[in-house]
């Protein structure tokens, strides 16, 4: 499928954005990539897309950019991302990810864009009741980082009923690897996610990796994730583009299996053939037990499948790239090019 529609992507030069971007790209999209890059990198966002600095709560910035480019649709992936942050700091997310939003979903509806995918998250699950997660489990946000994704929900679930905005919820769940053509890869800072923090406990540039509590109700103890490979992810985002030509959806993303936090260490010594050292920790606060998705639903909807589902490939892509720029994006090549 090619296109020769334009879309703006917001956050497109973070993690799960930038894989987005290159799949666009790839299926013949213009993209026009804004991003205030505070989490992102310059780096991360090829020379075919073009780029906007600017920050979504610059509602000039907004109105410009709606004003320069005719969008099919808009892609939005920039927020704060952190649960642990914002457990420490919610009025920053519940305050600045949604303001940022309703900016965005204002100028869209303005401007007569259509539809809407947005970047949500399993964290809107909280402390789930039954495994695995479907659609129709209880939301009940674990963090003030998933009230503000839920907030952002239910702003385009109005934005649909009084405006006709159509829009893709995608929740998803662990974010994890890195693109086979090996240019983009998990660059965060500072790194909060277990599978590159494993991975330079693994290089030696970290001492250990703490495990955050192993008293869980778990079969070892420690948390149990669902790690979906990010291009899965980006697939995704494009497969729901032709539903919102008749309606707004909400799926809910993962491989529908769950690794605990000691499975991943194991798959990293296995994939990288060297030793993790390990400290056991406390529990980090508002950490559940374990997440695992039901993404049946866009299964069976749109024929959506993870194309990477086994751990250790997906650690294993992570690991080339890290290998490959040690320094992430701050590498030589990215240093160059700014
Ligand atoms: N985790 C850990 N040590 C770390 C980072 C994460 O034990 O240094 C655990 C964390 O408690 C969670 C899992 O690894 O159970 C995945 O955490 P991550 O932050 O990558 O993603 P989250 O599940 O919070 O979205």
């Amino acid at each position: 499928m090619t296109s020769s529609q334009t879309v703006l992507v917001t956050g497109g030069a973070g993690y799960v954005g930038s894989h987005c971007v290159a799949e666009l790209l790839e299926r013949g999209f213009n993209v026009v990539v804004l991003d205030n890059l505070r989490q992102g990198h310059r780096a991360a966002v090829p020379a075919e897309a073009a780029f906007v600095e600017a920050d979504l709560a610059d509602t000039e910035a907004l109105k410009r950019t709606f004003a320069e480019w005719k969008f099919d649709a808009v892609f939005h992936f920039a927020a704060l991302s952190l649960v642990g942050e914002s457990m420490r700091n919610p009025h920053a997310y519940l305050h600045g990810n949604t303001v940022t939003s309703l900016n965005l979903i204002q100028a869209a509806v303005q401007a007569g864009v259509g539809k809407m995918v947005f970047s949500s998250t399993a964290n809107l699950f909280g402390m789930p009741e039954r495994l695995p997660i479907d659609e129709d489990a209880t939301i009940d946000p674990g963090s003030p980082y998933g009230e503000s994704k839920y907030m952002i929900e239910r702003a385009l679930h109005w934005a649909d009923r009084c405006h006709g905005l159509r829009s893709a919820c995608l929740r998803y769940f662990n974010a994890a690897g890195a693109h086979p053509n090996g240019l983009l890869g998990e660059d965060h800072y500072p790194e909060t996610h277990l599978i590159p923090l494993v991975l330079d406990a693994a290089a030696g540039k970290r001492p250990h990796i703490e495990i955050f509590g192993d008293d869980y109700p778990t079969h070892d103890g420690t948390c149990v994730r669902d790690y979906i490979h990010v291009c899965d992810l980006a697939d995704a985002h494009l497969r729901v583009l032709p539903l919102l030509e008749e309606r707004s959806v909400r799926y809910n993303l993962g491989n529908g299996k769950g690794y605990s936090v000691r499975e991943v260490i194991e798959a990293t010594e296995r994939v990288t053939g060297r030793k993790v050292p390990v400290k056991v920790g406390p529990r980090r606060a508002g950490d559940p037990a374990v997440l695992i998705a039901s993404s049946e639903r866009i299964r069976k909807d749109l024929g959506w499948e993870p194309r990477f589902p086994d751990l250790d490939s997906i650690i294993g892509g992570a690991w080339a790239w890290r290998q490959r720029n040690p320094q992430g994006y701050r590498g030589p090549a990215a240093l160059a090019a700014e």
